[in-house]
């Protein structure tokens, strides 16, 4: 079973694997090897059920994975699971096209739509999702201080940002609760932002530990799945690994992975 531990000096504790939900609701402009139809209700029910069974506690979801917050609100409701949910603020995906508004008002806006999405009184984290602009995002709208006064007014428990360049997650570490940055064996250029997050013992969440799947067919390695584990795992500034699927046997697949990893089977 999956241990929870502390998301870095929030009052949130996490599963060392969360599931992401970009494939709950969005499949147009996406990057996956491979396309794919989005689950319907029964599936994604029984994909929440079997994750929970397997100590997954954390979901990702974003307004800009489609109908991702919409499903998991609808579906999470009356399952009586104490799901930790992480959503994103800034970027929207509508018509096919990605759109970026990291202005005070978007943002509230955008969380009382999350709230209301996901049936929640309070989101649990909330990240900016990031154009990859991060550093002018930081400085330019004082997005931190607004999802600081937004959690004082409790709307929310932890923020950060889901960020896409080293020196934008080197000031997330420093001004925020959490960063969720990529790390796979492929991209390792951000793993200073971890390093500073340890030192700071603040979270991190990683995001693409496989590539978005790219990592999985790769024939040269004999179990890429757990080669990516051992890797992501190894570091200890890791809160948890975000690991996408809407497959039941890849989601188990991976957690007995992941407790391999971590030394927890
Ligand atoms: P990922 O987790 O690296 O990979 C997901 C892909 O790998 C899916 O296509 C999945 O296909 C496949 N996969 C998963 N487990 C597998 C297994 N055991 N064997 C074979 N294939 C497997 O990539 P990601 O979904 O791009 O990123 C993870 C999460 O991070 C997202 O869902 C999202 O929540 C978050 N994210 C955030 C941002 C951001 O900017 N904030 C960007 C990207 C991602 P199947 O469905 O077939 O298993």
């Amino acid at each position: 079973m999956l241990i929870p531990k502390r998301l870095g000096q929030t009052d949130l504790s996490v599963s060392p694997l969360g599931l992401g939900t970009v494939k709950l609701g969005r499949n147009q402009k996406v990057n996956y090897p491979s396309a794919f139809d989005l689950p319907d209700d029964d599936q994604v029910k029984r994909l929440l059920d079997i994750a929970w069974e397997l100590g997954i506690n954390l979901l990702d979801t974003a307004p800009a994975y489609g109908t991702s917050e919409e499903r998991l609100g609808k579906l999470m409701a009356g399952s009586g699971h104490d799901w930790v949910i992480s959503t994103k603020v800034g970027e929207e995906f509508a018509d096919g096209e990605s759109c970026f508004d990291f202005t005070p008002t978007q943002v509230r806006v955008s969380i009382e739509r999350s709230l209301r999405r996901l049936r929640r009184d309070y989101i649990d984290m909330v990240l900016v999702h990031s154009d990859g602009n991060d550093s002018a995002i930081i400085e330019r709208y004082e997005i931190f201080d607004v999802l600081a006064e937004l959690k004082r007014a409790g709307w929310l428990r932890a923020f950060g940002m889901s960020t896409k360049t080293l020196e934008g997650g080197l000031l997330t570490a420093r001004h925020a609760d959490l960063v969720m940055v990529t790390y796979n064996l492929n991209h390792r250029a951000e793993e200073a932002v971890i390093d500073e997050c340890l030192r700071l013992n603040k979270g991190v969440m990683v995001k693409k530990a496989l590539a978005s799947g790219h990592l999985c067919s790769d024939d040269a390695t004999d179990d890429p799945v757990q080669t990516s584990m051992n890797f992501v795992f190894a570091h200890p500034g890791i809160s948890s690994a975000i690991v996408g699927t809407i497959n039941p046997q890849h989601l188990r697949d991976n957690v007995s992975k992941a407790l391999l990893a971590l030394h927890q089977d």
